[in-house]
């Protein structure tokens, strides 16, 4: 039983203590809330991180990701360009200091790019951290000179999940391994980024998967951990997925056990937040401390002015990183 654990930080949580929280009877779900919440006042006090999100190429990515509407094996439609146009980018870029978020989040479709993407992409980083942005991008696997022109150009952060346990990856994907994944984050940490690495929950894992990847994230102790509730798109193979499983109890466990296994990092909730947790703002946020405002890559979000209004109204300040 969770009260028996014990839980606190000079305490390691176990494998099965991990599933045996993901197991947590939903009468107890209040309890393991708290147990959350103690972790999340103490090293992340009120503050709620907000996040907006350009998908700055999309589509046409040669990897196979089942869950993934930019991916060769969907034919979900969607807009599909190498780059997004500099106006949208920097507007956006804007809205980041307009609105005080945290972090200007920049995902490209496509897992290698040439050194004269990374210099295009380097050259736009450029002129976006002369506004001091905080900015993260996703980006597939990077060569060492590729992500030192990224880091010299200014970027703070890159996103790279993990996506799911490692037993499980190869269901989802298999154009390329979760040891690639590993060892890339690996890395970037090596050159000095911060790393953003989280998962999807509702692929057809099991408890045991998702607990092996937070054991796996907790070795690469990321800034940001964000957990993503499948959005099934479709035209994915994933479109028909059984998403049953995301009770927002259930949801609300691994949110918890993500925070009591990885307490310093900024837990998110991503994609699925206005789904499982719409009315639940105060709640939700008694557990994690960082949202997205703005949308899901394909899919679409709450916007600024009302996400930022849900933190409030549940009582929470919005965290002001930007100018
Ligand atoms: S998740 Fe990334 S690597 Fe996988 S198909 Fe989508 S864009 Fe490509």
């Amino acid at each position: 039983m969770i009260s028996e654990l014990q839980i606190n930080e000079e305490r390691t949580i176990s494998r099965e203590e991990a599933i045996e929280i993901l197991n947590t009877p939903d009468e107890q779900l209040d309890e393991l809330i708290s147990c959350a919440e103690k972790l999340r006042r103490k090293y992340k006090g009120n503050h709620v991180s907000v996040h907006i999100l350009t998908n700055a190429r999309s589509g046409n990515c040669s990897q196979d990701c089942a869950y993934c509407a930019q991916s060769c094996r969907s034919k979900a439609e969607i807009d599909k360009y190498k780059w997004v146009s500099d106006e949208t980018l920097y507007q956006h870029n804007d809205l980041v200091n307009k609105y005080h978020l945290s972090r200007h989040c920049i995902g490209l479709s496509g897992m290698k790019f040439t050194d004269k993407e990374i210099e295009e992409l380097a050259q736009r980083i450029r002129v976006m951290k002369e506004k001091c942005a905080h900015l993260c991008c996703s980006i597939g696997f990077l060569t060492e000179k590729q992500a030192c022109m990224l880091k010299e150009a200014g970027l703070d952060r890159i996103n790279h999940n993990l996506n799911t346990g490692r037993n499980y990856y190869s269901k989802i994907c298999t154009t390329h391994t979760f040891e690639q994944r590993v060892e890339n984050i690996h890395m970037l940490q090596r050159l000095g980024f911060e790393i953003c690495s989280g998962g999807i929950i509702g692929m057809g894992e099991s408890r045991e998967d998702v607990a092996d990847m937070l054991l796996e994230l907790r070795e690469i102790r990321p800034e940001a951990l964000p957990i993503n509730f499948l959005l099934p798109i479709a035209g994915t193979p994933l479109e028909n997925a059984d998403v049953s499983v995301l009770t927002p109890s259930y949801c609300m466990k691994v949110l918890c056990l993500a925070r009591l296994m990885l307490p310093k990092s900024d837990i998110r909730c991503a994609a699925g937040r206005e789904i499982y947790f719409k009315g639940e703002e105060k709640k939700l946020l008694s557990v994690v401390d960082s949202i997205f405002a703005s949308g899901y890559l394909t899919e679409s979000g709450q916007g600024i002015e009302d996400t930022i209004r849900a933190v409030t109204d549940a009582g929470f300040e919005c965290e002001i990183e930007s100018m």
